[in-house]
């Protein structure tokens, strides 16, 4: 089984991070091979028979005026072509209109989108995510929405679970 796994995001939801989780948390990993472009990270992740490849997509930038951003943008949406499985990553906090031209890329997507709600730890109040999930749960049907923190790699053994099993 090998799966294919992009990461998408706008820019600093935790993508990296995220990535950088997955990749480094557990010692059976038998092939570790992070490859640094300036365009996508690509990591691979195997454990007993189950081989995953993850896409740290660069983010996809509001502003298509500039030439830099248009190509990080066209290399973020062909990260999403022939996916097994979208990990879909916003913020804690408010819906953006960043995370909504990913979030218009993602729904084109065959594949199941699992939406990440990332840095719960800077959440103070647990329950104020509560009115927030009901709202992210009517824009589409995600595969399901899982809030982590990248960073503490709260959740984060939960969300490859749910990666592993499509
Ligand atoms: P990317 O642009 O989506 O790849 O985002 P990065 O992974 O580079 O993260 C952007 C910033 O958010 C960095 O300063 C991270 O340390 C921080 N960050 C990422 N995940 C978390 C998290 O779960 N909690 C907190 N508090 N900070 C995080
Ligand atoms: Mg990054």
């Amino acid at each position: 089984q090998c799966g294919f796994v992009a990461i998408v995001g706008r820019p600093n939801v935790g993508k990296s991070t995220l990535m950088n989780e997955i990749l480094g948390q557990k010692l059976s990993i038998t092939s570790r091979k992070p490859q640094t472009t300036r365009h996508q990270i690509v990591g691979i992740k195997t454990e007993g028979d189950i081989q995953a490849v993850y896409v740290d997509t660069p983010g996809l930038h509001k502003d298509q005026d500039k030439a830099i951003n248009r190509y990080m943008n066209k290399a973020a949406s062909s990260a999403l072509r022939d996916v097994d499985v979208v990990v879909f990553i916003i913020d804690r906090t408010a819906w953006t209109d960043e995370d909504q031209i990913v979030f218009d890329k993602v729904q084109g997507v065959k594949g199941p989108v699992i939406l990440v709600i990332n840095k719960i730890d800077q959440l103070e109040d647990k329950d104020s995510l509560l009115p927030h999930l009901a709202e992210l749960s009517q824009k589409m049907d995600f595969h399901e929405i899982i809030p982590i923190s990248a960073k503490l790699g709260t959740s984060v053994d939960r969300l490859e679970a749910v990666i592993n099993e499509q």
